[in-house]
C-alpha cells in the first residue's frame, strides 16, 4: 500500500521545497521538489497529481494501491483508474491493476497560461525548441524552459563527476535560453533518488511529476520524444520497455483540468530531427549529445550516432563549433566501421535512430561500405592481431626502457627541468606500473594514481569522476585510449600541467 498524506512548503535560503509525505509498504519517506523561492508560487498543494503520476510506475511494479488523503483531479483519477491503469496492466502480467483511492476535486488548476519544454540540450529537446519557440499560434509557443535531471542529465557523468558536469550543462542551457530571451526555471526532486526504477522505463513519468508539481504555471507542455516517431506506439506488453513505446496512450490520458501534456517531436524520427537541426543556428551552437563529458567527446556512442548522422546530411562544417569535426574527417573509416557493426549485430539503435543514416551514406560510400562489411570478420581478426601486437610492443618497449639506464636518467632530467616533483598519474596500466617502479630513480613522488578500484592499492588512488585535485605539479596520462577526451577533461579542472606518458618516454627515447 502507498499512502499519500498533506503536503507543506518550506521555504530555506532562496529555494523553496514542495514536501510530499509518502508511505510505501510502511516505510515513510518525503519526497520533494525544490525551485527558486520566486517560483513556490506555482506549486500545487491542494491535490496530489504530480505524485500520484510520479509514482505510477513503481505502484503498478510493487501491485501497491494508493491512498491519498488529498484529492486528485476528477478527469486525472478517472482516466487513471479506468483506462490508463487496466489497459497497461491487461497486456502485461508483471504490471498490476492496482487502484488510486482518493476524492476527486472538480474545480481545475488556475494556471498563468505558459507554454513549456525541456532544455537538455539533446537533439529532441532543440528539435521541440525550433519548432515551438517562434510558433504562429500564440498557445502553442514556447514561453518558458524547465530544466530538471533528465535527459542528458539522468544518470549520465557518474564517472566525471555529476555535479560539476551538470553545473557545466546548466550553464549553456541559460546561454541558450538568454539568447532567445524565456525565462529557465530548474526544478530539482529526490523522487528519482528514492523511486529506484530504470531511468528509460519511467522518464515520462517522472517529468510529468515535475511538470504537474508546477501546474499553477503551466497550461501546456512539451515532452520532446526520443529518437523514434509515432510509428512505434505499442503497449504489448510494455513493463520492460522505453517508457516512449506507450507515450502517446500516456499523455492521452494524463490529463488534469488546465494542464496539457502533449509530445514535442512525436511525428518525426532522429533522422529528420537532425535535418531540422542542420540548419539551425541554435543547435549549430548549443547541441550536446554526450555521455560522459560536458563537452562533446566525440567517441562516446552518442556523439559517434550524431556526427554520422551530420555526415550523411552533408552538414559536419556547420557543427564545428560543438564537435571535433577535423577529428571525425580523419577518422571517418572508423566511424564507418562503427555503423557497419551495429548493423552487422543488429543493434535496436540502429533501426530507431541510424537507419536512414546508415542507408545514406552506403549509398554515398559503396566501395568503402562493401570493403568494411565484406572484410568484417577478417577485419576483427586482424585488429585482435594489431592490438596483441601493440601490447608485445608496449612490453618491450618498457622492458627495455627499465634496462637501459641512460633512458631512465633522461626521463628524470625531463623531471627536474620541469620542476615536478609531486605528480599524479591518470590510468592504471604498464606504464604507470612502470613510472611507478621507478620513481625513485626518476627523483619523482606519485601521490596518486586516478583510477576507480576496489583493490587495496600502496598509491592512494582517485575515482576518475574527480573534480577537485589534491595540490600537485603536473599530471600525467598514462591511459591509453581516449586520451584527447581525458586531456580536455582534466583541463576544464586543473590549472598545473598535463602530459602524455608517451611523450614524455617517447621523446626521452629518442635523444
Ligand atoms: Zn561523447
Amino acid at each position: 500500500m502507498i499512502k499519500i498524506t498533506n503536503f507543506s512548503i518550506t521555504t530555506e535560503n532562496a529555494a523553496a521545497r514542495l514536501i510530499q509525505p509518502l508511505e510505501i509498504n510502511g516505510e515513510k519517506m518525503e519526497i520533494y521538489a525544490e525551485v527558486a523561492s520566486e517560483n513556490a508560487k506555482y506549486f500545487v498543494t491542494d491535490r496530489a497529481d504530480a505524485l500520484v503520476i510520479g509514482i505510477l510506475p513503481l505502484a503498478q511494479r510493487q501491485n501497491y494501491d494508493i491512498y491519498s488523503d488529498l484529492p486528485i483531479s476528477g478527469e486525472l483519477l478517472y482516466s487513471l483508474n479506468n483506462i490508463l491503469i487496466p489497459m497497461l496492466a491487461k497486456y502485461d502480467s508483471t504490471l498490476s491493476n492496482i487502484k488510486i483511492h482518493a476524492n476527486p476535486i472538480n474545480t481545475p488548476v488556475e494556471t498563468c497560461g505558459a507554454v513549456g519544454t525541456g532544455i537538455s540540450l539533446g537533439a529532441d529537446a532543440l528539435t521541440t525548441i525550433a519548432q515551438y519557440h517562434k510558433h504562429p499560434v500564440e498557445k502553442m509557443r514556447l514561453t518558458h524552459f524547465l530544466s530538471f535531471d533528465s535527459g542528458a542529465f539522468g544518470g549520465y557523468f557518474q564517472e566525471s563527476g555529476w555535479d560539476f558536469q551538470a553545473n557545466l550543462i546548466y550553464q549553456q542551457q541559460q546561454a541558450l535560453a538568454d539568447e532567445i530571451n524565456l525565462p529557465l526555471i530548474k526544478i530539482n526532486s529526490n523522487l528519482t533518488k528514492l523511486i529506484k526504477l530504470r531511468t528509460d522505463v519511467w522518464a515520462e513519468y517522472y517529468s510529468a511529476y515535475y511538470v504537474f508539481s508546477l501546474g499553477k504555471l503551466f497550461s501546456r507542455y512539451y515532452y520532446s520524444s526520443a529518437g523514434f516517431d509515432y510509428s512505434q506506439f505499442m503497449i504489448v506488453p510494455n513493463s520492460n520497455f522505453f517508457a516512449p513505446n506507450h507515450y502517446a496512450l500516456l499523455f492521452n490520458q494524463v490529463v488534469s483540468g488546465n494542464l496539457t501534456l502533449l509530445s514535442g517531436g512525436g511525428e518525426l524520427t532522429r533522422y529528420q530531427k537532425m535535418q531540422i537541426l542542420s540548419e539551425n543556428p541554435l543547435a549549430q551552437k548549443y547541441l550536446h549529445s554526450c555521455l560522459t563529458q560536458a563537452f562533446n567527446c566525440g567517441v562516446c556512442q552518442k556523439c559517434k550516432r550524431n556526427l554520422l548522422t551530420l555526415d550523411a546530411l552533408n552538414c559536419l562544417d556547420n557543427f564545428s563549433a560543438v564537435y571535433d569535426i577535423e577529428y571525425y574527417k580523419a577518422n571517418r573509416e572508423e566511424y564507418f566501421y562503427y555503423l557497419c557493426s551495429l548493423k552487422k549485430d543488429n543493434i535496436l539503435a540502429l533501426e530507431h535512430y541510424l537507419s536512414e543514416t546508415y542507408n545514406t551514406l552506403k549509398a554515398r560510400n559503396p566501395k568503402t561500405f562493401a570493403k568494411i562489411e565484406e572484410q568484417f570478420t577478417a577485419a576483427k581478426i586482424l585488429e585482435l592481431r594489431k592490438a596483441n601486437k601493440n601490447i608485445q610492443n608496449r612490453l618491450n618497449f618498457m622492458f627495455k626502457f627499465a634496462k637501459n639506464p641512460k633512458s631512465i636518467e633522461n626521463t628524470a632530467d625531463f623531471f627536474e627541468q620541469k620542476g615536478y616533483k609531486n605528480v599524479i598519474l591518470y590510468g592504471q596500466n604498464g606504464i604507470t606500473d612502470l613510472l611507478a617502479t621507478l620513481q625513485s630513480q626518476l627523483n619523482i613522488n606519485i601521490t596518486h594514481v586516478v583510477e576507480n578500484t576496489t583493490r587495496t592499492t600502496k598509491i592512494p588512488r582517485l575515482p576518475i569522476k574527480t573534480v577537485d585535485y589534491p595540490p600537485t605539479d603536473a599530471v600525467i596520462i598514462c591511459a591509453l585510449n581516449d586520451k584527447e577526451v581525458i586531456y580536455k577533461k582534466l583541463q576544464q579542472r586543473l590549472t598545473v600541467p598535463i602530459h602524455f606518458a608517451n611523450e614524455i618516454l617517447n621523446h626521452v627515447k629518442k635523444d
